[in-house]
């Protein structure tokens, strides 16, 4: 974003607004710590900013700071709309395609008025905000978040709740700060963080060392149900719907299980498969290593997208069709998959 921008924002925000932060459907820590951190960000200046999420998110991040103030749009249908309504600026976060908070939710974002702002690092943005902060070479919304206030002048409003957000955004979206989104400049921000008030070692107990049984049980039947393509270095994962059933999913349950697909040795593309029959969908995660865009194969064949090395997509195939689909496709990508 240009300077110009950050000044005419600044200007913007110069006077209390109204505002709603939006971030996408089934929010992950990303999209929670990025809203939350902004949220709080503006309401240090007298603003009145709320958290409209699209849906519920898994318990692992029910301890953010100001976690319970987040409306459910899905649930609390006529307050989420009508702060929606009301808000003088809207900023989306994490996500650049408004459909992406879900078709109804989609709709009456583009049907209002308000000023918009996007913070996002996926690729392809849509052209639906005044103001773009858009870099799909940022490893995380949340960074954007710290750089955003950064630029506003305003490093010194950054407190312990705030660094505490952001932290658990870069630190899930990194894989740990593992990913090749993390950057020298990534870890100085994480430093920074630290110093202002972010328990590193809290957070990763909170969101990583929280299983129950019953979750550690379904990733069991997943790795069992793990399956190796070696001619084109491939790994996939199913779970049916029943399968979810039997272990008493819940939100969250399968975030990360695609990883572990990823890491079997050669191995350049992982998919999983969830079965959702109340949506009557396969939900689809992909992840490459190398050249292979799953954000490209996505976008093409799974009404998808994301970044170059992690994308999702969803199917109205079954199970079985939505195998058989992956595998049949692999040859279009074998150039990428197999030099
Ligand atoms: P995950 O596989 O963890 O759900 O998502 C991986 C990445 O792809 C995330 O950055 C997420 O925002 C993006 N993503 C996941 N599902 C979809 C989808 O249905 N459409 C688009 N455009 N992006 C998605
Ligand atoms: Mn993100």
């Amino acid at each position: 974003m240009k300077t110009e921008d950050f000044t005419a924002i600044k200007e913007l925000l110069s006077s209390p607004k109204r505002i709603a932060i939006i971030p996408h459907r089934n929010p992950d820590g990303d999209a929670i710590g990025s809203t939350l951190a902004l949220m709080h960000y503006l309401n240090s200046y007298n603003h009145d900013a709320v958290v409209v999420a699209p849906n519920d998110y898994p318990e692992f991040l029910k301890w953010a700071p100001g976690e319970s103030t987040i409306l459910k749009f899905d649930t609390q249908v006529d307050i989420s709309k009508s702060k929606i309504a009301e808000a003088d600026i809207i900023f989306t976060l994490d996500f650049n395609v408004l459909n992406r908070t879900g078709e109804e939710m989609g709709r009456f974002l583009a049907e209002s008025q308000a000023l918009k702002i996007m913070i996002d690092h996926h690729l392809a943005p849509d052209d639906y905000a005044t103001y773009m902060y858009s870099d799909a070479s940022m490893s995380s919304t949340c960074e954007m978040v710290f750089n955003f206030i950064e630029n506003l002048g305003d490093s010194d409003k950054i407190n312990s709740d705030i660094a505490s957000c952001i932290y658990l955004g870069i630190m899930t979206d990194t894989g740990s700060f593992r990913f090749s989104s993390t950057t020298s400049r990534t870890h100085r921000v994480i430093g920074e963080l630290i110093d202002k008030g972010a328990d590193n070692t809290q957070i990763h107990n909170l969101v990583y060392d929280t299983n129950s049984y019953n979750r550690l049980q379904l990733l069991g039947r997943a790795l069992q149900n793990l399956k190796i393509i070696p001619e084109y270095n491939a790994a996939y994962i199913a779970l049916s719907q029943s399968e979810l059933d039997e272990f008493n999913f819940k939100k969250g349950d399968t975030e990360g299980v695609v990883n572990y697909a990823l890491s079997v040795n050669n191995i350049k593309l992982a998919a999983i498969f969830i079965e959702n029959s109340s949506e009557g969908i396969v939900k689809i995660s992909l992840r490459s290593k190398g050249s292979l865009s799953v954000n490209e194969l996505s976008r093409t064949h799974f009404n998808g997208g994301g970044h170059s090395n992690a994308a999702g997509g969803r199917t109205t195939l079954s199970l079985n069709e939505t195998v058989e689909k992956f595998i049949a496709i692999l040859p279009e990508y074998k150039a990428h998959l197999t030099s």
